[in-house]
């Protein structure tokens, strides 16, 4: 079990104290055919009526999806829009401080830095874990937030649950796993663990193996408490009516979804042994998720080569651990093609 968490004891006192403002999509309850509430246009026009602001159908569909409650589940105007709640809610700025592990996601620490909390940084090892050690040595009495990543963005391996579980023993306040890619990983999720540990908050998102990156839909799991806060909080109507409608629909295709991200699973692995073959790759580290990490002889240049090519990768050299290492998202395999040509041309420059 985790150490004693108390939610009243991190909330900030506004937050407690906030009266949510009510809109008259969330005042009425039952069936009306004529909506004459929220001053909308009465004209269709596909998005003339206020959202719902709970996402009842979404939720419905995510929670039999997940097997996870819907007073667990929590939506955002994409996984970023949590985040930041999460600092709004459990921080106090110039007070707080939260912990991240580099190299990782850059979003966490800029949601730090715009709500005025002190971002640890507690660099991964060297194989690319959690440095456990290190982690609970910079824990002070105003550490609020430890955030992981897993699988972790941009190294693409996911971290190892007895590391997350000790954390979560271990640390008093919230430990926030973000799920971003988890669709592609051999481990299934950790929203298991949710009833055990009240201070676990989990992160997942339809950009990215639902293919909704425009839909901007992030999913946040915890306990009904921690919901019941970021739920009051947020904007009345954060999740647009056609966001909700395109996500709803695409949840209902989950099998096409999975042949998806089984393709691009294949692809991936095919693409290994290619791109290992080819001289200029020094390694190409373990992943989990829809991308790879590779060392490259020289970053830049690879980088600058397959621009002028058409074809954009990303250079993450300037990241600790992560010298002349690129990140390539697994695409269409008529795509990954291409890419693999230009890389064969490239090499024989
Ligand atoms: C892509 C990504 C997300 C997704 O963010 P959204 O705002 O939901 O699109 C979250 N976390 C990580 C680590 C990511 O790479």
């Amino acid at each position: 079990m985790s150490k004693e968490f108390d939610i009243k004891k991190i909330t900030r006192q506004n937050v407690l104290e906030l009266k949510p403002y009510s809109s008259a999509r969330s005042e009425f309850k039952g069936h009306a055919n004529v909506f004459l509430d929220a001053n909308e246009s009465p004209y269709h026009t596909g998005a003339n009526r206020y959202p719902d602001p709970v996402q009842t159908q979404l939720k419905n569909e995510l929670s039999k999806l997940k097997k996870v409650p819907v007073n667990q589940l929590f939506i955002g105007n994409g996984s970023d829009e949590i985040i930041d709640l999460l600092f709004r809610a459990f921080t106090e700025p110039e007070i707080s401080n939260v912990i991240v592990n580099p190299p990782s996601f850059g979003m966490y620490k800029v949601a730090a830095q715009l709500n005025d909390i002190n971002c640890r940084e507690v660099l991964l090892t060297g194989d690319f874990q959690l440095d456990i050690e290190a982690i609970l040595r910079k824990i002070d009495e105003n550490t609020r937030i430890i955030f992981i990543c897993s699988p972790n963005n941009p190294t693409g391996n996911r971290m190892k649950k007895e590391d997350v579980i000790h954390l979560l023993q271990n640390f008093e306040n919230l430990v926030v796993v973000d799920e971003a890619y988890i669709d592609f990983s051999e481990d299934e999720s950790l929203t298991g663990l949710l009833n055990d540990y009240p201070n676990l908050v989990i992160l997942q998102t339809l950009s990215k193996g639902w293919g909704m990156a425009g839909a901007r839909i992030g999913i946040g799991f915890a306990s009904n408490e921690i919901v019941a806060t970021l739920t009051k909080m947020k904007m009345p109507y954060n999740v647009s009516e056609i966001n909700q409608k395109i996500a709803l629909d695409r949840l209902l295709a989950s099998s096409q979804v999975q042949q998806e991200i089984a393709i691009i699973i294949d692809e991936r692995e095919l693409m290994r042994p290619v791109l290992e073959s080819l001289d200029f790759v020094e390694k190409i580290f373990p992943t989990d998720a829809n991308f790879l990490l590779l060392r490259v002889k020289n970053a830049k240049n690879l980088y600058q080569y397959l621009l002028s090519n058409g074809i954009v990768i990303r250079d993450r050299s300037n990241q600790p651990l992560l010298e002349n290492c690129v990140r390539i998202t697994v695409g269409l395999p008529e795509e990954n093609e291409i890419l693999i040509e230009k890389l064969f041309e490239y090499q024989s420059l």
